[in-house]
């Protein structure tokens, strides 16, 4: 931490001597007084105390989607604030490594960070739960969920083992399903496969027989250009795309049962949060909802588009897994999750939490979204522009 980072890193506290000055001139006048003094006069100035903070994301700065989003979050915290506070945005590698951005929030390094909860698994079991489940929910009911099933409550317990404050900040929606080599005919063609993929998917992939490994967005490319790996997913069209994964793989698997809606964390470091004053966490809960529906809409105007050059330009094979294939991955997953949530009392909270949400979620898309998309996709003949 630099000299400038430990004088903003104080500043909470500089606030804080200020309101006891203020505090212990008013007792001066009466007990009564001080109530009504202390009530409406106007809370110390922050213009000497403006913070800036610094916040790495896991992704390439920039990246389509991810990074943006992240620019997004920063940029209206720094704006709605008035520069009360600034947040610089670092890509992931610049301050630390990517996969190390959580220990330099934990530790109060830097103040925030930006990526997607399962890089965390290996720290506490249970961020992979919040993060995305295979055959899981979709993005509107995972963000029901946090907002009105309980879980920015239990994301805000899982995040505490990590010292920090947690914000759902974007969301992928449905994922593509990877990009592979071979054909995948059945679930005996996972046996040996290298595949990249990170998180509970991960996890249903290596049951199946399959060789995982999981990096950072940015080694991916050459990792599948090399054959260092044979397959992997990454995002969906519009990420695809930008990471040019077609020019080394023959087919792009659809869906993405592994991540039906991954969420990206924005996550605070504690004490940093703490420290804030009400109008500036505020401010920040304010900004992460911004960004979450600001990314989703951003895949969802994106992917339409890169899927059609994906095919129309570039001669993308694209290839839906066979139910067969997807029922045996269902019943892996099942299977994967409920032993680890058995093994992890945290993520057995998560878990229980979600599988309520999802059993009426599966009732109910079948009465709205579900029956809606069979509906729209009957071959009658729609307007013609
Ligand atoms: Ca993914």
């Amino acid at each position: 931490m630099s000299k400038n980072d430990a004088k903003t890193a104080d500043i909470g506290s500089e606030k804080g001597l200020k309101r006891r000055d203020f505090i212990k001139k008013a007792t001066t006048t009466t007990l009564a007084a001080t109530a009504v003094a202390a009530s409406s006069f106007p809370k110390p100035s922050l213009s000497q105390g403006r913070m800036k903070w610094r916040m790495q994301t896991t992704w390439p700065k920039n990246f389509p989607g991810l990074g943006t989003g992240a620019n997004k979050l920063a940029e209206f915290i720094g704006r709605a604030s008035d520069g009360k506070l600034t947040v610089e945005v670092f890509g992931g590698g610049e301050i630390v490594p990517a996969f190390e951005t959580m220990d330099a929030v934990s530790s109060g390094t830097i103040e925030m960070g930006h990526g997607a909860p399962y890089y965390w698994k290996g720290k506490v079991a249970a961020t992979q739960f919040i993060a995305s489940i295979p055959f899981g929910l979709n993005a509107l009911e995972q963000n029901s969920w946090l907002q009105f099933g309980g879980g920015q409550e239990l994301a805000d317990k899982v995040y505490l083992e990590l010292g920090c404050k947690f914000f759902a900040s974007g969301n992928t929606g449905v994922q593509g399903g990877g990009w592979f080599n071979k054909e995948i005919n059945s679930l005996e063609d996972y046996k040996g496969l290298k595949m990249r993929i990170p998180g509970l998917g991960g996890e249903v992939v290596k049951a199946a027989g399959g060789n995982v490994v999981n990096l950072p967005g940015g080694e991916i490319p050459p990792a599948l250009s090399s054959g260092a790996i044979d397959a992997t997913e990454w995002v969906g069209p519009y990420n695809d795309l930008a990471f040019g994964l077609y020019k080394s793989a023959k087919f792009y698997y659809f869906p993405g049962w592994h991540e039906p809606a991954t969420l990206l964390d924005n996550f605070i470091n504690l004490k940093a949060w703490d420290g804030l004053s009400d109008d500036l966490k505020a401010i920040i809960e304010t900004a992460n909802s911004y960004a979450n529906s600001y990314v989703i809409n951003e895949f969802v105007a994106n992917n339409n588009a890169s899927l059609d050059t994906l095919v129309n330009k570039h001669g993308v094979v694209v290839k839906k897994f066979p139910d067969p294939v997807l029922d045996g991955l269902g019943a892996l997953a099942g299977k994967v999750i409920g032993d680890l949530a058995a093994a992890d009392p945290l993520s057995k909270e998560v878990l229980v939490s979600i599988a309520k949400f999802r059993k009426q979620s599966i009732a109910y898309a079948k009465f709205s979204e579900q029956a809606f998309y069979n509906a729209r996709g009957l071959p009658f003949k729609w307007v013609d522009l």
